[in-house]
């Protein structure tokens, strides 16, 4: 594990987080700064920089990290209205953390295109 990594070391319990969800391969947090009334960040526990480092061993850690935001989504009471699963790669998708994230945004409505 990156000892530098952010991510990494919500994820060992080293920096405090307000956590929602945690299994042996995903663990769920609150974002610091919520960009709308649901925002969790679903944080893999295996360091991946980012998508585009992703092997095919991870592959099946994908499909779990949306399962589990499908689920939490279902648990915050916003997937009937609908909700948003956004992965931001590198500097032009706005990548701001390298540790594979995947962002469950709900609790009102999206607007398209994103910025
Ligand atoms: P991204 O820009 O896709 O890399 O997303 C990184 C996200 O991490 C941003 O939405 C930040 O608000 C969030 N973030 C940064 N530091 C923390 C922290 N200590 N706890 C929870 N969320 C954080
Ligand atoms: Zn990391």
């Amino acid at each position: 594990m990156p000892s530098d990594c952010l991510f990494c070391r919500i994820v060992s319990g080293e920096l405090p987080s307000a956590q929602v969800y945690a299994d042996d391969s995903v663990v769920a947090i609150r974002d610091i700064s919520p960009q709308a009334p649901t925002h969790v960040l679903l944080l893999s526990r295996k360091h991946v920089d980012s998508v585009r480092d992703l092997g095919e061993a991870d592959h099946d850690l994908v499909g779990k990290i949306v399962a589990v935001a499908a689920e939490l989504a279902r648990r915050d009471e916003i997937a009937e209205d609908g909700y948003r699963l956004v992965v931001n790669v590198g500097r032009n998708g706005g990548q701001t953390v390298d540790h594979l994230h995947v962002h469950l945004l709900g609790g009102r409505p999206m607007a398209w295109p994103p910025g």
